[in-house]
């Protein structure tokens, strides 16, 4: 498949899960079982394209590294189980590890509980030339954080600047912090991998039952499925104050792993075509360069 034909295909399933108005947006207006037109009979026809959209994605990378002026930030948000790391795992399968890193956010140290929140995020913002993912993110600060206020609490803010707009301040925050990252070209794009809860059940129950998943599987994760509804809401209201055309949402159906990793790789092989990456020239300097380096191997032995 030519090339022009991979990037048209990418807009065709990257687009309708992307968030355009972010102030109208609306959960539940996302099936999590969306699998646009495909059905199961189409599943190893949508394989191969995935495969073939990761063979582009690695052209493209190939590029960026070389031109060395561009960053992309790719950002992963989801509930346990939802599929954050085998998407990763399969999207990038393709790319040159030099010129990718992936850092997970877990629960954060002392030391960052002593330091703004977007201070231990900053550190791991992606060099020039390189894809960057973050597995979680600043954006738990406005999800888990919310959903429980006693972690709030732990973070020793001044009391007088903990009001009741701390989370619309924290969405202030962030997208001024994702304008300053875009304009120095970091491209960001950001992907909430959006399980039901039914099928978080399914997923947990296999997590328990077969024993190559059971190290998947941890005690808190039943806790936080408790706290289900809060979680949605958070998610609501993050995607509806965060979502910009800089640094765009996308609201990606996870109940079937295979068409989550084809919509996450559509939305990188898009993001990555608009920059129009090209090789470097080389100088004319350069180029003699080049020649009198051939006439001395050709001389040579
Ligand atoms: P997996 O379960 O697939 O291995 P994970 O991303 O769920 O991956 P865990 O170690 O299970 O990793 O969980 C990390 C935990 O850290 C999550 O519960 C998350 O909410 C929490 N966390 C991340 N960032 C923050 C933060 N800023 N403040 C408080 N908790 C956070
Ligand atoms: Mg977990």
């Amino acid at each position: 498949m030519h090339t022009k034909d991979i990037i048209k295909r990418a807009r065709g399933f990257a687009k309708p899960f992307r968030v355009k108005d972010g102030s109208g947006f609306r959960l539940n207006d996302i099936d999590p079982g969306d699998t646009l037109h495909l059905g199961s009979e189409d599943k190893p026809g949508a394989k191969e394209a995935l495969a073939t959209g990761i063979q582009a994605l690695a052209e493209l990378q190939d590029m960026l590294y070389a031109q060395d002026r561009w960053a992309v930030l790719l950002v992963f948000q989801a509930m346990d189980a939802a599929g954050k790391d085998g998407t990763i795992k399969h999207v990038m399968s393709g790319v040159n590890p030099q010129g990718c890193q992936v850092y997970s956010f877990k629960a954060p140290s002392a030391e960052d509980l002593d330091h703004d929140f977007l201070w231990r995020c900053m550190k791991y913002v992606p060099e020039r030339g390189r894809i960057g993912i973050f597995n979680r993110s600043y954006y738990e600060e406005t999800l888990v954080v919310r959903v429980h206020r006693e972690l709030l609490e732990k973070q020793t803010l001044p009391p007088e600047l903990v009001t009741k707009d701390i989370w619309k301040e924290r969405f202030q925050d962030i997208r001024s912090f994702e304008r300053y990252l875009t304009r120095n070209g970091v491209i960001i794009r950001k992907f909430f991998l959006h399980v039901s809860k039914g099928e978080q059940k399914r997923r947990f129950l296999e997590r328990l039952e077969n024993p190559e998943k059971n190290w998947k599987f941890s005690a808190n994760d039943i806790k936080e499925r408790a706290f289900w509804d809060d979680y949605m809401e958070a998610y609501e209201d993050m995607i509806r104050h965060t979502s910009s055309p800089e640094a765009p949402w996308y609201v990606v159906p996870a109940d079937n792993k295979w068409f989550t990793r084809i919509v996450v790789a559509a939305a990188v092989i898009e993001a990555l075509d608009a920059l129009a990456l090209r090789y470097p020239k080389v100088s004319t300097l350069k180029l003699k360069e080049l020649a009198a380096a051939k006439q001395v191997l050709l001389g040579g032995k």
